[in-house]
């Protein structure tokens, strides 16, 4: 080695992660953080309810992730793998009800991050504040710091810069303009985890949730919980759609199915009780007032008629318009495309060169994914450098 340290930029949880792996075995690590402080994004993400992973068993966990590679990377650093970390630096975690894990309760997202930050110094690592990242090459990085470029030597270079939305947690995706400079492939970042603005308005049912539901796209459907908003429907069953209906033209239509666990017929049949179409709807297929609601806006001719109704409340249409801006979304789909990273997740052009996080083109839902996907690909790219210098 030539004691030049490994150079890490972007203090997210990928990064940190790549630090700790890399330092707790002895390797001299620096990191360099645009802000005046660390993940910043990690912490939004804490906001009501810090989210670190999920329960789930490992192979119904890696099958969120839509790239094969990327599942083979959060095998080897799991969810398992993340609750001994968590309880390695003093932060004992629980499983809310739904599966998500979450730190103990009486433990806030910023004690989370101050129980890394003192494990890292205390492996020592050093991490340095306010430099950005504004090129490389083989052997150097150049960073602003005051309106000076410094240029510091690297043995290794790891780049942990995140996505595009929440820019003023410092994800300004600015490294995109350098990479493409160089001619490295990035995959247009898009807005992922969104809402749907929608054709319809939801005035009436504003702030109101349906629970329990199915949200069909073509031959995807996935169920959860959606909540109306004055510009269209957010919820984790509509941002699992967001990767099918990228792909595509709006405005499409997405559909509701508001009893998944009954057919057509059961609910037909349900519906041709004796009794007002409302009571039947709450008492016999135990709708919510929310559903019912919705179901009120359908033609009178479909709402008093039980074969078309049972079919609507199997599909009700909402037509959707786009994404949300990805200022404002939980995570971006895109990034620095797989072909030109190597299995070591180091760019071909730049073998000394790896990347990290969400920059990748990768996507996964939130429950705890996105974190997990950020800790595995640091944890990955610390053992293939631990490797390439066991084996040089
Ligand atoms: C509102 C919200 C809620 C979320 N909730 C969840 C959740 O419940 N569960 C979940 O799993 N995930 C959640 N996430 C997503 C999760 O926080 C991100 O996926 C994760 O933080 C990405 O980690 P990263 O290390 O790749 O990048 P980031 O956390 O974005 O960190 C990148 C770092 O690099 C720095 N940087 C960027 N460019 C430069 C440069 N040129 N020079 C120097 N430094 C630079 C940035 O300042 C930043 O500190 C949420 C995100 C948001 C916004």
């Amino acid at each position: 080695m030539s004691g030049n340290p490994i150079v890490i930029i972007g203090s997210g949880p990928a990064g940190l992660m790549a630090a700790q792996e890399l330092a707790i075995q002895g390797y001299k690590v620096h990191v360099y953080e645009q802000n005046k402080a660390a993940a910043r994004k990690f912490l939004v993400a804490g906001d009501g309810g810090f989210n670190l992973t999920h329960s789930e068993s490992v192979d119904a966990f890696v099958e969120k992730y839509d790239v094969a590679f990327v599942q083979d990377i959060v095998r080897s650093f799991d969810n398992k793998a993340t609750v001994e970390w968590l309880s390695k630096i003093g932060i004992p975690t629980y499983v809310g009800s739904s599966g998500k894990i979450f730190p103990e309760k009486h433990i806030k997202p910023i004690q989370v991050l101050q129980a890394w930050l003192a494990y890292l110094k205390e492996l020592g690592v050093s991490v340095f504040y306010q430099f950005q990242l504004v090129d490389f090459d083989e052997a150097n990085v150049y960073l602003s710091h005051k309106n000076e470029i410094i240029t510091c030597k690297y043995e290794k270079l790891i780049l942990g810069l995140g996505g595009a939305s929440w820019k003023k947690t410092g994800s300004d995706a600015f490294w995109v303009s350098i990479f493409e400079q160089k001619g490295i492939k990035v995959k247009a970042l898009e807005s992922a985890n969104s809402g749907y603005n929608t054709q319809e308005d939801w005035n009436d049912i504003e702030g109101q949730a349906l629970k329990n539901i199915g949200i069909r796209y073509k031959n995807y459907t996935r169920l959860g919980e959606i909540v109306f908003t004055n510009y269209g429907v957010e919820g984790s069953p509509l941002y699992y759609m967001n990767r099918f209906t990228r792909k595509e033209t709006f405005p499409l239509n997405l559909e509701i199915d508001l009893k998944p666990n009954m057919s057509v017929d059961s609910i037909t049949e349900k519906l041709s009780g004796v009794g007002s179409v409302v009571s039947l709807l709450k008492n016999k297929l135990k709708l919510s007032k929310t559903a019912i609601a919705l179901l009120k806006r359908l033609d009178k001719d479909v709402f008093t008629e039980p074969g078309s109704l049972a079919m609507a409340i199997k599909q009700y249409p909402i037509h959707v318009t786009g994404l949300r801006p990805i200022e404002e979304v939980i995570s971006t789909a895109g990034g620095v495309s797989f072909e030109e990273l190597d299995k070591n997740l180091a760019l071909y052009r730049f073998p000394n060169v790896h990347c990290v996080g969400e920059m990748i083109d990768w996507e996964a839902p939130t429950g705890g994914y996105l974190l997990q996907g950020c800790f595995s690909t640091g944890a990955w790219v610390a053992k293939a450098i631990l490797r390439h210098y066991a084996i040089s």
